[in-house]
């Protein structure tokens, strides 16, 4: 069981006020908070070890690699790859997929298609069309219902030897759906289609496990699991990794250079060039190994919990819509209140010390699909607890007074 205090606790921003309030910190989603091992880990790599990563022969250069190995060591545990070298440090996830979106340029011909699911993040949606418009393949879109779940039977009719890559979120930022994947990544194989997993809402609630789903990419980024912002991974199948060309040029993604012809370096080196987030990859597997301290099995059950009271409490409000109603859904809560802009909602709240998000959330076709401007977004993670939500519900409450 999740002892909420001690792991409250552990993250020094949920004891702060804002406005003169207790924080309420709902905007999960955008970005969890991090515990102090984490903020620790990072003033620790410049207080004791601060070099440049494989390069130096002195010793504070190698143990700056040895704790930027073992972070990526730490990674590719988590999430079960089956080399270390799979395991790619990008700044997040919109890093890791146009690494692979500009690597799918040299594959792509006129007439391909990509699938794209209608329920992705901005993040997931801009790359592929800049790919598009490079190459000339298509991008179709795999349709949702009003649940907010994909329907599977037009993804089977929309695969076939024509499509060359997939791409879909594990879970929706926007609405929560927990896609089903599995059978998603099955289907591609079936038509030979390559397929990417954008898991930066799936990271925080669960563990991935990239070899049991046979995925070919997996990304995700650190902030949104309680690591440090500009982290981020880019899981790849190793021979997609080598059969992609490199992303950036520059120092560490090379064998040797000449003014002649230059070969680039082995896996992961070849698509790491310069120098990366060392702090913020070190810290990104303390965060990891925090998660797994804490137990994604605890962290799940205080979150249902949190999902299912939430849910109950927001529909006692009159005029109270919830969008997103899938079967498979995590922690996250998107409504509106009839009459009312969220804008103004999530506004008046704040001033009562309560953080959601309000608007589009980086997926404005899904508003389109609803036909509204936005929603107000209440996103819980393990650490929140029903009280808050209690605190949330009467602020709601009282905008509701205030505006109507
Ligand atoms: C946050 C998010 C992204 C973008 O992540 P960045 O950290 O901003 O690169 C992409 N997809 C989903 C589903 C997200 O939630």
């Amino acid at each position: 069981m999740l002892d909420i205090h001690k792991v409250r606790a552990d993250f020094p921003i949920l004891s702060q006020k804002v406005n003169g309030k207790p924080l309420v910190y709902f905007d999960n989603g955008a970005t969890t908070q991090k515990p102090q091992v984490v903020i620790d880990a990072i003033s620790k790599y410049y207080q004791e070890i601060n070099a440049n990563i494989h390069r130096g022969v002195h010793t504070l250069s190698q143990l700056a690699t040895d704790a930027y190995e073992t972070s990526r060591g730490k990674i590719q545990n988590h999430i079960n790859a089956k080399f270390a070298h799979e395991v790619l440090f990008t700044s997040g996830t919109t890093h890791g997929i146009n690494l692979v979106t500009n690597g799918f340029a040299s594959i792509l011909k006129p007439g391909d298609e990509i699938l794209v699911s209608a329920l992705e993040h901005h993040s997931n949606i801009v790359p592929w069309q800049m790919l598009c418009e490079k190459t000339g393949a298509v991008l179709r879109v795999i349709p949702m219902n009003q649940e907010g779940e994909l329907i599977m039977a037009d993804y089977d009719k929309l695969l076939s030897d024509k499509t060359k890559i997939v791409t879909v979120n594990h879970i929706s930022n926007a609405l929560g759906t927990v896609n089903p994947i599995k059978y998603m990544i099955d289907k591609a194989h079936e038509v030979g289609a390559a397929i990417l997993i954008d898991g930066a809402q799936a990271v925080p609630h669960m563990k991935p496990n990239v070899q049991e789903l046979d995925c070919d990419f997996y990304v995700f980024s650190g902030h949104k699991l309680c690591g440090p912002t500009g982290t981020g991974i880019l899981y790849g199948k190793e021979a997609w990794l080598n059969k992609l060309p490199p992303y950036q040029g520059g120092g560490e993604m090379i064998k040797e250079v000449s003014f002649e012809k230059t070969t680039y370096a082995e896996l992961p080196h070849k698509f790491e060039a310069g120098t990366p987030n060392i702090a913020g990859g070190i810290a990104l597997g303390t965060a990891v190994d925090y998660m797994n301290e804490v137990g994604f099995d605890n962290i799940q059950q205080q979150e249902k919990e949190l999902l299912d009271y939430g849910t109950k409490r927001l529909l006692e409000i009159e005029g109270l819509k919830i969008f997103g109603t899938a079967k498979e859904k995590t922690s996250v809560i998107s409504f509106n209140i009839e009459g009312i802009h969220p804008y103004d909602i999530g506004t008046i709240i704040d001033k009562l010390g309560i953080a959601v998000r309000t608007g589009h959330h980086c997926a404005q076709p899904i508003m389109t699909f609803f036909n509204i401007p936005g929603t107000i977004r209440a996103s819980f993670a393990f650490y929140n607890t029903k009280e808050e939500i209690d605190l949330m519900v009467a602020a709601v409450k009282k905008a509701q007074l205030m505006l109507s």
